[in-house]
């Protein structure tokens, strides 16, 4: 019987182990911080051994496969001995591939993932085609075959850890949205390493396989003659005629079929979501879906929170949450399509982030700018006579009323951080549920 351990136990992790135990590999979990108690509620009920808040190495070394959680780094001590010793080290989608026969929508880009891989789904299953979500969104693709799904697609989405950890598998439909410096500190600080992690979605893909990609992105279009495309490629732009195109308000999808439509039809605003709109449609239509049920799908798509999402209008001025704008580029595309004078909260913990692509967009259209972070030196750097008003908040009860102050009726208040939440916050959701809440609570 083979070992097999895996690292990390969320909820990819627990469907691996769940699936490993139902190929009959002998399991163990092994978690360096704190199980919830649902999941060691699962392993206890499977009889999987596992333990938390520590790695044993004895335990772990011993293994003939590990599954990796994608938030552990490779510079992680347990990683180096494993990779010391040569073990193979795989990612719960790659071994979810394995045991299935679905077909696979994978949807990767350093933006707009979520939103593409959400409005692909609701595409297929709002024509009756039976599919699943599975990656960073749901339900873990792994647990889902342990369970004996077996759709006729599985929508996946894939961040580039996830992608690191794959070699055999293979997306029949590949999605690549866009390539922005994102994540560096996992990639040595190297942009080239990050982008050749994303294009890892090509690999194992033919003739009969199709690639979906945004040519409008500087990036991707630089990158597309270096890499070898095995798939039959599918262009995406709002510059020229492609196999899906917008111009004039108007988008053209004709991957398969032929399908136009207004793009004030949908639901998700701004340039950003013509681009995931372009895609997702075209991937239905590439998976067989009819034009009619698309045109009919599209205006009743709901995105996830924390995407540009509204919360209300109060003393004449709209309160947006796009918490989960996490690096410069998504911001770019919030503030992109904001079209009254913005008071905006920006900060966190700095990826690196060069903020210089923002100044034109800013000055156009930022009056205030609140940083809601413990480090703000160089956001106030940045934009000091950029923006006319620099304000500092250090919880967000505190911003939502500088804001408020600084707010004049007509202004939109836009929470888009450019980085991400941990100084302050658990997590991008928690730094929006408080703006939320807080913006709720204004009497
Ligand atoms: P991801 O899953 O890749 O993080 P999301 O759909 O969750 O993507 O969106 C993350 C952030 O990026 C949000 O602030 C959203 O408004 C913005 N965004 C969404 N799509 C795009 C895109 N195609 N290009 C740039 N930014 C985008």
């Amino acid at each position: 019987m083979d070992r097999l351990v895996i690292l990390g136990g969320g909820e990819s992790g627990v469907g691996a182990a769940l699936l490993g135990q139902k190929k009959r590999y002998d399991v163990f979990l092994s978690d360096s911080g704190a199980l919830k108690p649902q999941h060691k509620a699962e392993l206890d009920a499977a009889g999987i051994s596992y333990e938390e808040g520590g790695h044993t190495e004895a335990n772990i070394l011993n293994a003939n496969l590990i599954i990796k959680s994608p938030g552990i780094p490779e510079k992680a001590p347990i990683i180096k001995a494993l990779r010391a010793k040569g073990t193979k080290i795989i990612s719960e989608i790659e071994f979810g591939g394995w045991y299935t026969k679905a077909r696979k929508i994978c949807i990767t880009g350093s933006n707009g993932k979520t939103t593409t891989t959400l409005l692909t789904h609701h595409l297929l299953s709002s024509s009756g085609v039976r599919a699943e979500l599975a990656g960073n969104v749901g339900t873990s693709l792994a647990r889902q075959i342990a369970a004996g799904n077996e759709p006729d697609w599985y929508v996946i989405e894939l961040s580039s850890f996830q992608l690191d950890g794959m070699y055999d598998f293979k997306a029949d439909i590949a999605i690549l949205n866009n390539i922005t410096p994102d994540h560096l500190d996992r990639y040595e600080y190297k942009f080239e390493n990050y982008i050749r992690s994303k294009f890892r979605i090509l690999q194992n893909q033919t003739k009969a396989d199709a690639f979906i990609c945004n040519v409008d992105d500087p990036t991707t279009a630089e990158w597309l003659p270096k890499v070898t495309i095995g798939a039959t490629r599918y262009d995406v732009s709002t510059h020229h005629e492609a196999n899906a195109f917008a111009a004039d308000g108007k988008i053209t999808v004709k991957a398969k079929g032929s399908l136009t439509f207004d793009a004030n039809i949908l639901p998700i605003k701004g340039l950003h979501n013509i681009y995931n709109s372009m895609q997702a449609c075209a991937a239905a239509q590439l998976a067989g879906v009819a034009d009619a049920d698309i045109l009919k799908a599209l205006p009743t798509f709901k995105n996830a929170a924390h995407r540009l999402e509204f919360v209300r209008t109060f003393e004449g001025v709209d309160y947006v949450n796009d918490s989960k704008a996490t690096n410069v580029d998504s911001a770019w595309y919030a503030l992109e399509c904001q079209q009254k004078p913005v008071v905006w909260i920006a900060g966190g913990t700095d990826k690196g982030n060069d903020y210089s692509t923002l100044n034109d967009l800013v000055r156009a259209k930022v009056h205030a700018l609140v940083c809601l972070g413990v480090d703000n030196a160089k956001l106030i750097k940045s934009y000091t006579g950029i923006i006319p008003v620099i304000e500092e908040a250090r919880s967000m009860d505190e911003c939502v009323a500088k804001c408020r102050a600084l707010a004049k009726k007509g202004d939109v208040v836009l929470l888009s951080p450019c980085c991400a939440s941990f100084d302050l916050f658990n997590s991008y959701i928690h730094r929006g549920n408080l703006f939320k809440e807080s913006v709720n609570n204004l009497k």
